[in-house]
Order: structure tokens, then C-alpha cells, then sequence
């Protein structure tokens, strides 16, 4: 048997007098959780007015190390670029010779272009890398409105110039090989080197050339 709704009694008075007191509650605990709210910890990030602080093994942009004495870590050997999942490594390397010298040893990499509209920043690259040439820095400021202006050139991933280093190409320190390099035993540039005239970019000898480190410097002859 189903009963009627008149049968049911005191639906009809308690549902009235629920209501008013849902009219009353409700408001009450939706400020309930705005109070809770107002004295949580505030997650809003000020960006990009206060950067953000990475963690120190942060994966960000690359970059190609140089010797303390500005000599080039990269020996073009590609191996960045065959380690990479999505391709987006180009690596060109050329040899070395004693007027024109980028890196201690045999060759050196002499184009060398990162695409971040395809890089996924895993850093299987800079582990493949058996120089240490290729490493990534905390910057995360990539994003840009054109695909060319996300392929990185060597100009924009090479490291700049530190204190005791000469720009690239110049000799290699005198006494020294390629492995002193690799065992620590060349601290910053040997006194009185001079940049040489890269002439495979064009330069000639008499170019006025501006280093990485913005200062001008004469190339010499
Ligand atoms: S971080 Fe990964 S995806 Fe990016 S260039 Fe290196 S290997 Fe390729
Ligand atoms: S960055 Fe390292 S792995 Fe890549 S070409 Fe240069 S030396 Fe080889």
C-alpha cells in the first residue's frame, strides 16, 4: 500500500521550517570556508615580478662550457645528438688548426643548434656528452613567438667569459695537451694569449672583433 501525501504527516511543516534553517546555515558555511581559506599558506606565485627559484638540478636551457682558459669543452663528436629522443640537436664539427683553434684537441664543434620547440629538456643529451661540454642552466624563460627564435644557435649556448679567459679561436696552452686539459692542470689562459682571427667565419685579419664578455678586443695579425 502506498501512502498519500496528505497520510505522510509532517512533511510539509518540516520542509518549511528546513528551509529557513538551510537560509540561515548555508551563508554561514560558505564563510566558514572563506575563513579557513584566508589563513591558509597563499600559493599565488609573483611572476614574473619575483622569479621563481628552481631546484638547484633544475632541467633549463643548455649550455657549452668552456676551459678556464676560454678553449671549447665541445669536440663536435655529435653524441648529444644521436642521444636525443626528439631530434633536436644539430651538431656540425670541423677540425682545428694552430691559426685557428677552438678546443685543446682535434676537433671542435663548429655549428651547434638546440631546437626548443621540440627539446622535452629530459637531459639525455648532456649525459651522453664524454666532455662535459653540454650542461643545462635553471633558466626556464623559453617560451618565445616564433619557431626560428627557439633554435638556439652556439653564439646564444656557448658560456661566456670568466676572469683568466680569452675568446675563442686562440692557442692552446703552451706545454700543455688536450688531456692536462681534462686532468685540471690548465687554471685560466697562458700570459700574453691573444684571440686569433677566426677566418673560417669570415674575419680578417685586420677585423676588430667584440668578445662574449662585450668588451672589444683587437684580433691579431
Ligand atoms: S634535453 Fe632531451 S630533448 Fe632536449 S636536446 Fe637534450 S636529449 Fe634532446
Ligand atoms: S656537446 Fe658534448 S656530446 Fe655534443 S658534440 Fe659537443 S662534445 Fe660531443
Amino acid at each position: 500500500m502506498s501512502e498519500s501525501p496528505e497520510s505522510s504527516g509532517t512533511s510539509g511543516a518540516s520542509g518549511s521550517s528546513g528551509s529557513s534553517e538551510e537560509k540561515f546555515q548555508n551563508p554561514v558555511a560558505g564563510f566558514g570556508v572563506t575563513f579557513k581559506a584566508m589563513f591558509k599558506k597563499r600559493l599565488t606565485e609573483q611572476y614574473p615580478e619575483t622569479p621563481k627559484v628552481t631546484a638547484p638540478r633544475f632541467h633549463g636551457r643548455h649550455q657549452l662550457n668552456r676551459h678556464p682558459d676560454g678553449l671549447e669543452k665541445c669536440v663536435g663528436c655529435e653524441l648529444c645528438a644521436w642521444a636525443c629522443p626528439a631530434d633536436a640537436i644539430y651538431v656540425e664539427g670541423a677540425d682545428n688548426t694552430d691559426e685557428e683553434r677552438y678546443s685543446p684537441g682535434e676537433r671542435y664543434g663548429r655549428v651547434y643548434q638546440i631546437n626548443y620547440a621540440r627539446c622535452i629538456l629530459c637531459g639525455l643529451c648532456i649525459e651522453a656528452c664524454p666532455t662535459r661540454a653540454l650542461t643545462m642552466t635553471n633558466d626556464f624563460e623559453l617560451a618565445n613567438t616564433t619557431r626560428e627564435s627557439l633554435i638556439y644557435t652556439k653564439d646564444e649556448l656557448l658560456a661566456g667569459l670568466e676572469e683568466g679567459m680569452v675568446d675563442t679561436p686562440h692557442a692552446i696552452f703552451p706545454g700543455m695537451d688536450e688531456q692536462d686539459y681534462y686532468r685540471g692542470l690548465v687554471t685560466e689562459a697562458a700570459p700574453g694569449t691573444e684571440r686569433q682571427t677566426a677566418v673560417s667565419k669570415g674575419e680578417k685579419p685586420d677585423d676588430t672583433h667584440r668578445g662574449n664578455n662585450g668588451s672589444a678586443q683587437e684580433v691579431g695579425t
